[in-house]
């Protein structure tokens, strides 16, 4: 049974990360941290009662494909219901469209809850905020008032089609054609795995589509962004006649079975209805503007799959026995304690947390980067965290996606034999969280995205001045305490580990593409040992108002600092050494 780490989740937002410097400032008039509490109080209610109580039977059950269209688990549609009804698709949708514009850092606080209860359910008002973010940063006023209001109350969902066969990772290749017809276009050509592109838990889906106009420029810069809706919107708002798209199939996949991933035919017909969003020929450049957000959405995936895992894990090795642990910190009495305190489960317990924690403060992070971005006052301020932001979203959907399977992993090796059977749902966390380092940008693209557009654009100048900031926190950490000072020397270490594996990877672009990957890692390991030794700074100052829940902060960031964070000085080296051995392989001599 999972259940929400509200505890953990306050400490990150209010004190490690400092949400109360969003209080008052310009878009955020309701923000407190009351009011986050509130919020975090009801989602964990609502992640607990509804959510997770119907995530094995999402795996077992999945959606089904008929001839009318794709049928969802009854279950399903229920909690989709009460989950309109408590107003959660509004949550950070902007207020003059019917929504409550919370911040990232909440909303990121609170889709945890979501995907850690039930992961395939929170795809769809996942995919939902990306195509409303769409319309209601590049649509015109009139898409906005047609569509947004309804997409925002839950009424209508929304999906991001952008993969064809052809044309994964690279979008250059898209080949949905769009022809011009008044004031609209017809759309002709196939999209797949589109997620939650078809279901019935509404009467309406707003497909935002991906397509090329007859005659635009080749590659990327003749991509268009279009409104296509599965059923036609007349001008008063009713429903029309549908629209010229079919779900023409849905995937047999390895996890997240209750969402329903798409094969989408538009225009087998007289052609879909499109309507062009912004102008022509601008589509990847208006994907972009919302990919920091999806992007951010799908990385909390992973230390939210990791938490459940370990959540699972902990619960299981506090009762299954086998043999006696050679340790001397066992609890008294006569019964042989169970294998958690065996030392390598705990190491397998304390790694997952540990992770955990560190992904979790990094998003949290990156989120309050991207909000003080957006809200702070015109000024230096407002665009370092902008940069700050959008620097480290390739970190967090990368390192903290890629940990979500090694810790789901390691949640099946703590249960055993147990673990690889479908009964105990260690499987089903590891199945599901396999997906997350793949779309939405492979870990891959992410970490070509790192080196070339964050780290390479700037010469290493956003990167730079974050491991400036680090150091110089690091260096203010009081010493006093000898687990402080641990923390603070091993994350110092760390940070210079990074330092010099960015000048290195300035000086060899084509080397930064072989070893990107093992410096995304090394970014996520020190950004996250930073974090850590803050929060064990935090734990020390604060033991005595929560004796039991400082100290085991204290512990877990013992443990990062020295046993995670020896990682950061092979990565280093990997970054400085690594490239060349891989670009002078030829794969056809393999
Ligand atoms: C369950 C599921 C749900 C999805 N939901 C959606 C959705 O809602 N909307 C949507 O549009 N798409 C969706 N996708 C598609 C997803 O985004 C793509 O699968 C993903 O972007 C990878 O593309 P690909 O599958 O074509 O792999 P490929 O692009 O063929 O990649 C194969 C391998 O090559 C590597 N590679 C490719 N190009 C490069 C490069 N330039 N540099 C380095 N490495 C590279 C990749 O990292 C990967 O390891 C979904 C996919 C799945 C499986």
């Amino acid at each position: 049974m999972y259940k929400a780490p509200l505890k953990e989740l306050r400490f990150a937002i209010h004190q490690l990360i400092g949400d109360e410097r969003l209080v008052g400032l310009s878009g955020l008039p309701d923000y407190s941290t009351e009011f986050a509490d509130a919020v975090l109080d009801e989602a964990a209610r609502f992640a607990e009662g509804v959510l997770d109580p119907i995530n094995r039977l999402g795996d077992r059950t999945g959606a089904k494909w008929t001839a009318e269209g794709v049928r969802m688990p009854a279950e399903f549609k229920a909690a989709y219901a009460k989950f309109v009804e408590g107003g959660w698709t509004q949550l950070r949708a902007e207020a003059e469209f019917g929504g409550q514009g919370a911040p990232t850092v909440l909303g990121t606080a609170v889709e945890e809850l979501w995907a850690s209860s039930n992961l395939a359910f929170k795809l769809c008002p996942m995919l939902t905020q990306g195509a409303v973010e769409a319309i209601n940063q590049c649509g015109s006023q009139a898409q906005k008032e047609k569509y947004l209001p309804k997409m925002i109350s839950g009424e209508w969902t929304g999906t991001m089609n952008l993969t064809e066969p052809q044309a994964g990772s690279d979008l250059a290749a898209i080949r949905t054609r769009a022809v011009p017809e008044g004031d609209h276009y017809r759309l002709y050509g196939q999209k797949i795995f589109i997620t939650y592109g078809d279901h019935d838990y509404t009467s309406n889906i707003i497909h935002m589509v991906l397509g090329r106009v007859e005659g635009a420029p080749a590659g990327v810069r003749g991509i268009s962004l279009f409104i296509v809706p599965k059923v036609l919107v007349n001008d008063d708002g009713s429903l029309g006649k549908p629209n010229d798209v079919r779900c023409v199939s849905i995937e047999h996949k390895l996890g997240i079975h209750a969402s329903p991933t798409c094969v989408l035919s538009y225009g087998d017909k007289e052609g879909a209805v499109a309507y062009l969003v912004g102008e022509e020929n601008r589509g990847l450049e208006y994907m972009f503007i919302m990919m920091n957000a999806a992007r951010l959405s799908v990385g909390l995936e992973g230390y939210a799959l990791a938490e459940r895992a370990y959540q699972q894990a902990l619960e299981y090795s506090r009762t299954r026995v086998q043999g006696k642990p050679k340790t001397n910190n066992v609890p008294d009495g006569s019964k042989v304690p169970p294998i958690a305190y065996h030392p390598d489960v705990k190491r397998m317990l304390l790694t997952q947390k540990a992770y955990t924690d560190a992904a979790r403060a990094v998003a949290l992070y990156a989120a309050m980067q991207l909000d003080l971005g957006k809200h702070l006052p015109e000024g230096d301020e407002k665009a370092k965290a902008q940069a700050r932001g959008e620097l480290l979203i390739p970190i967090v959907k990368g390192w903290s996606t890629e940990l979500g399977v090694t810790m789901a992993s390691l949640g099946v090796q703590v249960h055993g034999g147990m673990g690889f059977i479908e009964e105990t749902g260690a499987a089903q966390i590891l199945r599901d969280s396999r997906i997350a380092p793949i779309y939405e940008g492979t870990t891959g693209i992410q970490a070509g995205d790192l080196v070339g557009r964050k780290v390479g654009r700037d010469n290493g100048a956003a990167m730079n001045a974050l491991i400036a900031d680090m150091q110089a926190e690091l260096e203010k950490l009081s010493s006093s305490d000898a687990g402080v000072a641990a923390s603070k020397a091993a994350a110092l270490e760390g940070v210079a580990a990074l330092k010099d594996a960015t000048a290195a990877l300035l000086k060899d672009p084509e080397g930064a593409l072989a070893t990107c990957v093992p410096y995304l890692m090394l970014g996520g390991v020190v950004i996250g040992g930073w974090l850590t030794a803050k929060a064990h700074d935090l734990a020390v100052r604060q033991a005595s108002s929560d004796p039991d829940f400082f100290a085991a902060k204290q512990q877990i960031s013992r443990f990062y600092a020295a046993n995670l964070l020896p990682e950061a000085q092979t990565l280093s080296r990997v970054v400085k050494q690594g490239a060349a051995s891989i670009l002078e392989a030829d794969p056809a001599k393999l």
